[in-house]
């Protein structure tokens, strides 16, 4: 592989899970991109718009068979059930990454700006591996879904987690990268974390996010706090740190209450303490719960990782792998 930068393939890596309002209109607006890119001699004409259908329950699928049958540009592979928006993802990118230079993945709905992708195309050009795209403003969100998404990244980071304030899943990746990236082996996958861990050089654009084209946001509060409680304990271990530091505080607070006690009963100054022993035992039996609780999070996740099932399973494919390159 020579060092020269050729003008690279691009694989634009998109999941879907009932998309069939969304999909008819923003498939002709991804085309239009990649064939302005094309023109503009940023992208080679062997670019792909990839679409991973995510085992969706509507006309999802063969929506993405058509659109495959008219363009030569549009690609499609379908996972065998849904596995989620992080799986799907996956499944797409290591489905990209020997055929082209670049993958960059981004959702279906039309709500993360497409024209940044010319700027991710730049930076690429000039030497960045990973080009994170970062929602600068988010005025077409309700303000339930602002807050909670924003302090989602703050709890995580706080956690240690270490994620790019406001980056979702819009990103360029080389293949260089996603071939390093392969070597990442876990189940419990978290791309927007992980990938800063690969290393190599990258850099943020900027964009605003609008409103979705149609359809509903897969991304309920419920799904987020899973997705914050699962990019956690796959990064970090700081939750167990905080456990222990807790547990020494408890400690330190139970000896001066020891010393208390034996102190008041050599005074003789016991008297009936009902209401300060409920009041321990409750807190100090619900912290153990909470602790608890939070270890065997962490046990759960070594046990799905022992398990090492397949992070996803493709079942079809618009197209025969084999006579590819
Ligand atoms: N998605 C997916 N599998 C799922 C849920 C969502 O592939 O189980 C896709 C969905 O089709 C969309 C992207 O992930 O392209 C982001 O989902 P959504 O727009 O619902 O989330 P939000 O933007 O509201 O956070
Ligand atoms: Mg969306």
């Amino acid at each position: 592989m020579s060092k020269i930068k050729q003008v690279p393939v691009l694989y634009i890596v998109i999941p879907c899970y009932n998309e069939e309002e969304v999909l008819p209109v923003t498939s002709g607006v991804f085309l239009k991109k990649v064939r302005d890119l094309v023109s503009s001699k940023k992208i080679s004409d062997d670019s792909r718009i990839l679409f991973v259908n995510d085992g969706s329950r509507d006309a999802t699928w063969k929506i993405i068979t058509e659109l495959a049958d008219q363009d030569g540009h549009f690609l499609g592979i379908s996972q065998s059930r849904n596995r989620g928006h992080q799986n799907a993802v996956l499944a797409g990118l290591m489905e990209a990454k020997d055929q082209c230079d670049i993958t960059i993945s981004i959702d279906c709905d039309g709500q993360d700006d497409i024209n940044a992708m010319d700027k991710m195309v730049d930076e690429y050009l000039s030497g960045c591996e990973i080009v994170y795209g970062v929602r600068s403003k988010r005025d077409k969100d309700t303000i339930f879904k602002r807050a909670t998404a924003e302090s989602f990244y703050k709890v995580m980071n706080f956690m240690g987690a270490e994620v790019v304030f406001n980056h979702a899943d819009y990103r360029l990746v080389s293949s260089r990268v996603l071939q390093e990236f392969q070597n990442f082996k876990e189940v419990n996958i978290f791309l927007r974390g992980m990938m800063p861990l690969v290393g190599f050089r990258s850099t943020s654009v900027y964009y605003e996010r609008a409103e979705r084209i149609a359809g509903e946001s897969h991304y309920p509060l419920r799904k987020m706090l899973a997705l914050a409680c699962d990019g956690i304990t796959s990064l970090s271990i700081k939750p167990i740190r905080m456990i222990t530091s807790l547990g020494l505080l408890v400690a330190v607070l139970s000896f001066i209450g020891i010393i208390w006690a034996v102190a008041g009963n050599l005074t003789g100054a016991t008297v009936s303490g009902w209401a300060s022993i409920i009041c321990i035992v409750c807190f100090v039996g619900g912290i153990q719960l909470l602790c608890i609780g939070v270890i065997g999070e962490y046990i759960g996740k070594i046990y799905m990782e022992t398990k090492a099932r397949p992070r996803y399973i493709i079942s079809e494919r618009t197209y025969e792998k084999e006579g590819r390159q």
